[in-house]
């Protein structure tokens, strides 16, 4: 209400109620009476009637139905009830709106395939719906306010909750049963960030169907091997045959030695991926001599650059060695080494380094080679993706090294970074996390077999 409105529906009726006593006071003070004795009688009466009316107002505040304003309210007294009361009307309309919005919600999270758990800032079940109390063995009535990390207390879960990193999601066996694999994601859902739901899909489903495909892959590469390496001996026994009849199909055998060895290569690489996405529980914590290991990759990489003379340099630390799995960690090394030797035209110049910063343990090559157009950086590491189709094959490429070194990394908590710029160069780089190192010079390699590369 504005001065105006405010002048003309409280001030006015209020002035003129005080003007008719005054007029009624001098109108009975002609009689005799005193006239400080009516405006006393008369301002009392005003007060009284105002109390009245304050007691009216609050009975009429203290009925918890709150129906229109009484007839008896005058003045501003009936203006504060009024304003009350439109209030009142706006404030339940709302209240009935997001009564119905929450039965609409629960009916929705009930619906819905995946379970969905709302944790407040001290990582409590504020509400879960139907699904997530059945996929992670969850009691509704009873857990709701207990802290989700005293109830799924897989370590994998504990430190995927407590790390919350954005984006990021974690697999899991249901801890209501193990045929259940479940995917997590959490997401925060308040200003402060420390609000979060918890997103609980069943994707056992999908889970079987990668264990098929991989499962199919592993069965056909190594069902592969033994025919594929029987055709490599016929063909190379026919190719070291110099009787004259044979002398016209040479260059054939030699074709079909190139495709054979091709094959022979993919089935390698293949079986060597499946091996990465199967073998989960290898040991992934041995004492890996890197230096030792990149001298020898260096060896294989000259020999494989034959006539290209590449000028081909190693820098790397002799002290530092890395925990990780031998194998893996030279598969790595050799195919970014053998790319680089591939993608670099002849008397080009490969660096492969070998350091430690504040952050990383870094291996990294870089080469002068043919670089790769930005647009393709991202989908290298898929399987068969080439970035130039044509020079990949011509290279004798599987287009599955890559994919190899990110899967691998990826078991030694690592990360690949690729910088190239087409016609310049490029650098891969395999970031390791500082706790893989190990700092050779404070170990005594003579005494200890294991160590000695
Ligand atoms: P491939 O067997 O084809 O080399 P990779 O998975 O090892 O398969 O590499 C994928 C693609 O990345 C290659 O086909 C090539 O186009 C590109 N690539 C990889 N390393 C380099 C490099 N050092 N320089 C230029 N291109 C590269």
């Amino acid at each position: 209400m504005n001065w105006r409105e405010y002048f003309h529906k409280v001030i006015v009726p209020e002035l003129r109620l005080l003007g008719l006593i005054v007029f009624a006071c001098l109108l009975i003070s002609s009689t005799g009476v005193p006239f400080t004795w009516l405006i006393a009688i008369s301002l009392l009466a005003f007060t009284a009637f105002h109390v009245y009316q304050m007691k009216l107002l609050l009975a009429w505040l203290m009925d918890k139905q709150l129906v229109a304003p009484p007839d008896d309210l005058r003045g501003i007294w009936y203006e504060i009830a009024l304003e009350t009361h439109r209030r009142n009307k706006i404030t339940r309309a709302n209240d009935a709106k997001l009564r119905q919005l929450i039965a609409q919600f629960r009916k929705v999270s009930t619906a819905l395939p995946d379970g969905i758990l709302i944790l407040d800032e001290l990582n409590r079940i504020e509400w879960l719906n139907k699904r997530a109390a059945k996929l992670l063995g969850l009691r509704r009535d009873q857990d709701r306010g207990s802290n989700i990390i005293n109830l799924v207390r897989d370590p994998s879960f504990v430190k995927f909750y407590n790390d919350k990193i954005e984006g990021e999601s974690l697999r899991l066996d249901s801890p209501a049963s193990n045929q259940i694999k479940l995917d997590l994601r959490l997401i925060p859902y308040n200003n402060n960030n420390n609000k979060h739901l918890l997103i609980v899909q069943d994707f056992s489903a999908l889970h079987r169907m990668e264990q098929m495909r991989q499962d199919f892959v592993a069965n056909v590469s190594h069902e592969l091997r033994t025919p594929l390496s029987v055709i490599v001996g016929y063909i190379e026994t026919l190719d070291d045959d110099d009787s004259p009849e044979l002398e016209a199909y040479h260059s054939i055998f030699w074709q079909m030695k190139q495709q054979s060895d091709r094959m022979t290569q993919l089935v390698e690489d293949l079986l060597i991926l499946s091996n990465l996405e199967n073998d989960q529980h290898i040991n992934r914590q041995n004492n890996v001599v890197v230096p030792k290991m990149l001298d020898g990759i260096v060896d294989d990489a000259i020999i494989l650059s034959g006539s290209k003379n590449h000028d081909i340099i190693l820098e790397a630390d002799e002290n530092l060695w890395l925990k990780g799995n031998t194998r893996e960690i030279h598969a790595v090394f050799s195919n970014l080494m053998s790319n680089a030797v591939h993608y670099t035209p002849e008397l080009g110049r490969i660096v492969i380094r070998w350091y430690q910063t504040a952050d990383h343990i870094i291996m990294e090559v870089e080469d002068n080679g043919t670089g790769i157009d930005h647009q393709h950086i991202d989908r290298l590491t898929e399987r068969f993706y080439r970035a130039d189709e044509g020079r990949s094959r011509s290279a004798g490429g599987t287009g599955l090294g890559l994919a190899i070194v990110k899967h691998a990394l990826q078991r030694h908590d690592a990360q690949l970074s690729i910088s190239s710029e087409l016609l310049v160069g490029s650098t891969f780089r395999c970031l390791f996390p500082i706790e893989r190192g190990i700092d050779a010079s404070s170990i005594d390699t003579t005494e200890d077999p294991i160590l000695t590369p």
